[in-house]
């Protein structure tokens, strides 16, 4: 038997998570919602770097680490490769593909925060959909901007910020209206992929709003990469 860890905290991880037997696990940060209805275990909490995950691995007898984190969450996919070698199992990627940017669209590839807020010198509305980083730079907002920053964690807004604690997935009809209500005139956007939050990219589209788009950090070679869960689920029904 192949007793697999699966590093989720996506939508898709959560996706493959329901097709693992009992003696599974499914491995999240604890930073969102916890599922309760899963017939696989569910571990909370970090592993203490990489060699409390490679410490896991053989403690818990894991045959294969699946990695279907965030693109963003650069820190787990480097320390699931570096355990898994140590450990000596295989690991596994789900590597979903970014968005392109699509006839119309005005995007601007920003590295990191100070280019981002140099991209937004000339614009007074951003939508931040960043997740919480912004949260750390509420007390630095020029005087000409008005931030809307969407993010998962309820935090107190100020005079020239509100705070927007939703989770996706994002219609395009509640992200027309949202943009209408608020009149942004700039978006700021990781490259996530997928379908649950691209909407905004559309109603960006629709009204000639730029987007500012953080660059997606380098992740590791892993022993196999999938871009579909369809594709990681039909060879793990073929490994497991
Ligand atoms: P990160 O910077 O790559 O990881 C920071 C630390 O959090 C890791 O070193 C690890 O702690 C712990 N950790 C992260 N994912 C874990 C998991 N699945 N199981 C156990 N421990 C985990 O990650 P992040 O960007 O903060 O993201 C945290 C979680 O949120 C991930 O599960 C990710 O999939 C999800 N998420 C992230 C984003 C994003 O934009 N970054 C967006 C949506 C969802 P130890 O070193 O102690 O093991």
């Amino acid at each position: 038997m192949t007793r697999v860890l699966l590093l989720g905290g996506t939508g898709d991880a959560l996706r493959i998570a329901r097709q693992l037997g009992r003696e599974h696990v499914y491995s999240l940060a604890g930073l969102g919602k916890v599922p309760d209805d899963l017939a696989c275990t569910v571990r909370v909490g970090g592993f203490g770097g990489s060699e409390g995950m490679a410490r896991y691995i053989e403690a818990q007898r894991i045959a294969l680490v699946i990695d279907a984190t965030h693109p963003y969450a650069a820190q787990i996919s480097a320390n699931a490769v570096t355990a898994s070698r140590a450990a000596r199992v295989p690991c596994w990627a789900l590597r979903r593909e970014g968005w392109q940017p699509q006839a119309g669209d005005d995007w601007r590839r920003v590295g990191d925060w100070a280019e981002l807020t140099a991209a937004l010198a000339a614009f007074e509305r951003p939508l931040f959909t960043l997740g919480r980083e912004p949260l750390a730079h509420l007390d630095d907002i020029p005087a000409h901007q008005f931030w809307t920053v969407r993010c998962l964690d309820p935090h107190e807004g100020n005079a020239r910020a509100r705070i927007l604690a939703t989770r996706g997935p994002f219609t395009l009809e509640g992200e027309r209206a949202l943009f209408a209500a608020e009149a942004f005139d700039v978006v700021v956007s990781k490259n996530s992929g997928g379908g649950a939050t691209e909407a905004k990219l559309e109603a960006a589209r629709e009204r000639g709003v730029p987007v500012v788009m953080l660059r997606r950090p380098p992740l590791p070679a892993v022993d196999r990469e999938f871009e579909r869960v369809a594709d990681l689920l039909e060879a793990l029904r073929i490994a497991v």
